[in-house]
């Protein structure tokens, strides 16, 4: 330290007496002094030790005059800021080090609070007096940047925090809590909380809430203190948040140019707040408020809003990090937004928005799993959906599906649930059933419900669903097994004619069981060669002679005996079987042609039919299946006739045409089985490579007796002949009906009157039989 004897008379210095002459005259001390932005000063050692000297500079620094300061040696001690005095007035007391660098805040005249850096050295004088010599200069530009730099660390480190624990998978309640906590800490803040904006622009949410309640938020404080921050929601649902004016909702958006921080709003309560760096709190005279936006998946969801009755005023860089704060928790309700929408989509119908089968399975375990419950299951098929669809178009079958849940809730109570399992499928989880007498009272209500038709935008629409139901008991105590019951009724309901409603029961079951049984022992029928075909004559109605036959299949139980093809073919059909069942029939029914062709050369090869279920025209191989029976029997293609029936007709019409277009381009014949019983249309006729049709049995038995049949029947062979394709009449029984087919012009038949269907011998004895 520069040892200055302020007292000295100007000259008298050892450098300004060196100063004369050559060099540039020295500066004058004093004046120097006096013109220095600083207190120069000599005082006595101890805190009411007096002032020798105060240069001027006390005037800018502190608002008094030298001469104020000298005549008063308490001034100094009354001006160090009461904190910082302990700490100061110490070195009077305590004299170790010889200089003393010292930092502490002292009061302005006016009031403000000034940082000062106090250097000084201790300088004994001649009686052996201990003085300061010293310099007090204004450090608060500096202190004030080093607390802004120390505050947004802070502000940083708590940003991070929080950003941390949104990345860990906090909960967002957890984490707008932890946000308000660190507000608080970090800007020393009162009250805040996390605002949700209802829908209803007046209405905000409280979904977080810290501080003293109702603190800053308007008229009707009480007085009533909340200290510390509250973890239940449901307690910070307070009405006393919800429309009220002074709440701080419509903030200007982050970007909104005309706001001072173009991160959030400053909203300033006291014009006139105390000045930076005071201290002691000025109870009620004001206060500060910032509210920043929380930005949501679709456009703003809330605020963060914090508060403070005695922090005087919110700096720019503490909106930025409120801003931050509230961003972390946008993030995270988008995030959480998101993976809600996924886990929703997971476990719902996208069309309708009910609940899909993965959910309604997981309802319907926990029903089952409560002691002694009574569920029950309806499930519900729309009658004849496919016709919506085809004949409608796809959004109307797509109208229809949304209109069903609707019109199930007026039938059903609120707590039901209803649930759709896919295609026109859906499903009623309905608890607290008593006994089945209650189900079929529900039942009633849906199916009348569904006697009022469906506005869609194509028009009105009738239609009816079938209902199955089932009761939970012993033996269907899995949600699974309950759906299957009640899947086993609903197919009752369809066969005994649709729009009606069917309760699982014993006898059901015993045909359930029965069904599976027989299903497990057609999977064995093949290997142990229990299939069987016999074959029906087909024979010209004018000579009766065997134009060809009709193989048709039999299975012979071991246990059940001969079963027909009625009671198989559909559970082949249904389990998949049918594709070896139908391979093995087509196969073994060229075989035995080839078998006839070859003993009787002398004549035209026997024409022979096989059946074609629709799933066999399904398969994509059919062609191949085919071909390769023709090549290794060998037959005539044109020996070869496929019966399908109109069903198949009706399928997807396009492949259906390209596979018998491409059968037919093989040479194998087609006639369209029961004849008069579905919905071909003569368009359908001259677009396929039809050879023949077969007057369905129902027909020909009325034939002569019923006008109806009679007119059918005669419309079917005129529109074969007019199309030059055979016609057969099946089902033949009686003279009466020949000669009503003769007098048709009808030239083939088969029936028990000409032949029942015979085994492979009995053909053969027919072939030797006939002449040549
Ligand atoms: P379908 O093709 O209409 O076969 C004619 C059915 O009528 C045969 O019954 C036959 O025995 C019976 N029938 C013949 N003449 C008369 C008669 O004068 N009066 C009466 N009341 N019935 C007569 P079946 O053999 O029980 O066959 C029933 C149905 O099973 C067949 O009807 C056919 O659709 C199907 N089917 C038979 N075999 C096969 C096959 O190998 N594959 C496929 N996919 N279906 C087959
Ligand atoms: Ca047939
Ligand atoms: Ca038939």
């Amino acid at each position: 330290m520069a040892h200055i004897n302020p007292m000295s008379e100007p000259g008298s210095t050892p450098s300004a007496r060196r100063g004369s002459g050559e060099i540039p005259a020295e500066p004058d001390a004093r004046h120097l002094i006096e013109q220095l932005p600083a207190i120069v000063y000599v005082a006595d050692v101890g805190v009411d030790g007096n002032w020798r000297y105060v240069s001027p500079g006390v005037r800018a620094l502190l608002g008094y005059s030298p001469e104020d300061w000298l005549a008063d040696p308490d001034l100094w001690a009354r001006q160090v800021h009461p904190d910082d005095r302990a700490r100061v007035f110490a070195r009077e007391d305590d004299l170790v080090e010889p200089t003393v660098p010292e930092e502490y805040r002292m009061r302005h005249r006016d009031g403000r609070t000034v940082w000062v850096r106090d250097e000084a050295a201790l300088v004994t004088d001649a009686e052996g007096n201990a003085q300061w010599h010293g310099v007090i200069s204004d450090v608060s530009d500096r202190k004030r940047a080093e607390a802004e730099l120390e505050r947004r660390a802070q502000q940083q480190a708590a940003v991070a925090r929080l950003g941390k624990h949104a990345l860990e998978g906090a909960n967002v309640s957890d984490l707008m809590h932890d946000a308000l906590d660190e507000a608080t800490r970090i800007l020393g803040v009162e009250s805040g909380a996390v605002l949700e904006q209802a829908s209803d622009e007046e209405v905000a949410i409280v979904r977080a809430r810290l501080g003293p309640a109702r603190q800053g938020l308007g008229a009707g404080a009480s007085g009533q203190v909340d200290n510390g921050l509250r973890r239940d929601d449901e307690s910070l649902r307070d009405s006393s948040f919800l429309h009220n004016s002074n709440f701080p909702r419509n903030s200007n958006s982050p970007r909104d140019s005309s706001s001072p921080h173009p991160a959030g709003r400053l909203s300033r309560r006291v014009q006139d707040a105390p000045s930076d760096g005071e201290r002691t709190p000025r109870a009620n005279t004001g206060g500060d408020s910032v509210t920043c936006q929380i930005e949501g998946r679709d456009g703003r969801w809330g605020t963060l809003w914090l508060a403070s009755a005695s922090r005087p005023r919110f700096e720019p860089s503490d909106v930025d990090f409120v801003q931050a704060l509230a961003n972390i928790l946008a993030d995270a309700l988008q995030q959480r937004a998101t993976e809600d929408d996924i886990r929703y989509q997971a476990l719902h119908d996208p069309l309708t928005s009910l609940p899909n089968r993965v959910l309604f399975l997981d309802r319907l375990g926990h029903a089952l799993s409560r002691p002694s419950a009574k569920v029950a299951v309806v499930l519900l098929d729309i009658d004849n959906f496919k016709l919506v669809n085809d004949s409608l178009g796809h959004s109307a079958g797509d109208e229809l599906l949304m209109e069903i849940a609707p019109r199930l809730k007026t039938a059903l109570r609120p707590e039901d649930t209803i649930a759709r399992l896919g295609g026109d499928e859906f499903v009623v989880l309905l608890e607290h059933i008593e006994d089945e007498r209650a189900a079929a009272r529900v039942a009633k209500r849906i199916v009348a419900a569904f006697e009022t038709p469906f506005r869609l935008s194509v028009g009105e629409y009738f239609t009816k669903v079938s209902l199955g139901i089932a009761l939970a008991g012993a033996q269907n105590s899995h949600p699974a097994e309950l759906i299957s019951d009640a899947d086993a009724a609903m197919y009752q309901a369809k066969e005994h004619g649709r729009a009606r409603y069917e309760i699982f029961d014993g006898a059901m079951r015993a045909r359930v069981v029965e069904r599976l049984s027989v299903e497990n022992d057609l999977r064995r029928a093949l290997e142990r060669d229990e299939l069987q075909l016999i074959y029906q004559p087909i024979v010209s109605l004018r000579t009766k002679a065997l134009a060809s036959v009709e193989a048709l299949a039999r299975w012979r139980h071991p246990t059940r005996g001969l079963v027909g093809p009625s009671e198989f073919i559909p559970i082949a059909e249904e389990s998949g079987l049918i594709e070896p069942i139908g391979r093995w029939v087509l196969d073994s029914a060229c075989a035995q042609a080839a078998h006839w062709h070859a003993q009787h050369r002398d004549r035209p090869p026997l024409g022979i039919s096989v059946n074609l279920s629709i799933q066999q025209f399904r398969q994509r191989d059919l062609e191949a299946t085919v071909a390769a029976a023709l090549a290794r029997t060998g037959i005539e293609p044109s020996s070869l006739c496929l019966e399908i029936t109109e069903s198949v007709l009706l399928q997807e019409a396009d492949a259906v045409r390209d596979t018998m277009t491409r059968l037919a381009q093989l040479g194998v014949r087609f006639v369209l089985d029961d004849f008069g019983t579905g919905y071909s249309s003569l368009a359908y006729l001259t677009q396929l490579p039809i050879d023949g049709l077969k007057i369905d049995r129902s027909f020909v038995e009325e034939l002569g007796s019923s006008r109806r049949s009679t007119a059918i029947t005669t419309a079917i062979v005129r529109m074969a002949q007019a199309l030059s394709v055979e016609v057969i009449a099946e089902g033949v029984e009686s003279q009466l009906q020949i000669d009503a087919l003769r007098a048709l012009d009808c030239e083939l038949g088969q029936g028990f009157h000409f032949h029942r269907p015979l085994s492979a011998a009995g053909v053969s004895k027919l072939l030797d039989a006939e002449p040549s």
